[in-house]
């Protein structure tokens, strides 16, 4: 089977496994949902930062994230319960046909780099080509380029001025964090949680209400039809 072929496949799949998960996930309306997706190139520590955050754990063994990865939790912020689902991605070229579909209604993307590695800092202006080759409205969106591996400073390649500069320019948030000492992972969600919440995202549309079970209505109606008329039936007697 060719490679497109493949990867048109997985895409169905991973669609499908999303739209399940989705549906089957805390369908609570009262908290709102938002959506957050990492891009980058492979390497740079998403899915490490990912795991960070989640289970504050690290692991310097590389797995490879196959196409798409996705977990979701109910997280507080400022008081306010948020339903989060993060996305993270696969870094490899034979994956990003995949990407569009998942970023139109991303509420947060993280463009994450490796400190260590001034290519995959120069390739963030390709991740931003996402947006504009497919369209994809960036207005209520928030961006945060996140410069990963800090601990690594003795192998630095990217300065900090060069991140924050790149972000200053497009309005981004930007953040300097180490995956594997755990460095500015609980900051950089604060920092993006807030200014989410304080810019009002858009919520994604909220579960379709559940039918009512109708046999239970009908039930109810005959019942109170059957009491009424045997009153009626009394009454009718003692006349
Ligand atoms: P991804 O392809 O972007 O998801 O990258 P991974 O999260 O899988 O990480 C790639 C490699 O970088 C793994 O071997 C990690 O152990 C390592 N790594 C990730 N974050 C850090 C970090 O903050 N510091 C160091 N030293 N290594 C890291
Ligand atoms: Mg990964």
């Amino acid at each position: 089977m060719g490679m497109k072929k493949r990867i048109f496949i997985f895409g169905i799949f991973s669609l499908f496994v999303n739209i399940i998960f989705l549906a089957s996930e805390s369908n609570n309306p009262e908290i709102p949902k938002y959506k957050l997706i990492f891009l980058g190139d492979q390497h740079v520590g998403k899915s490490c930062i990912l795991n960070r955050f989640w289970n504050d754990t690290f692991t310097e063994e590389y797995q490879a994230t196959i196409g798409l990865d996705f977990q979701n939790k109910n997280v507080q912020i400022d008081n306010q319960d948020i339903h989060l689902l993060l996305y993270d991605t696969a870094g490899q070229e034979k994956f990003r046909s995949l990407i569009p579909m998942y970023t139109r209604d991303a509420n947060i993307i993280l463009l994450v780099y490796d400190v260590t590695s001034k290519d995959s800092f120069l390739h963030l202006s390709d991740w931003l080509k996402i947006f504009t080759d497919n369209e994809i409205d960036i207005k209520d969106k928030i961006f945060a380029v996140v410069g990963n591996k800090t601990d690594l400073n003795d192998r630095r390649e990217v300065k900090a001025e060069e991140g924050e500069k790149f972000a200053e320019e497009k309005n981004f948030i930007f953040l300097e964090v180490s995956a594997a000492t755990g460095d500015g992972i609980e900051k950089l969600f604060d920092v993006i949680l807030k200014k989410m919440l304080k810019n009002k995202q858009k919520l994604l549309p909220p579960p379709l209400p559940q039918p009512q079970p109708k046999p239970q209505i009908i039930k109810k109606q005959k019942i109170g039809w059957k009491i009424e008329s045997e009153v009626r039936e009394k009454d009718c007697c003692c006349c």
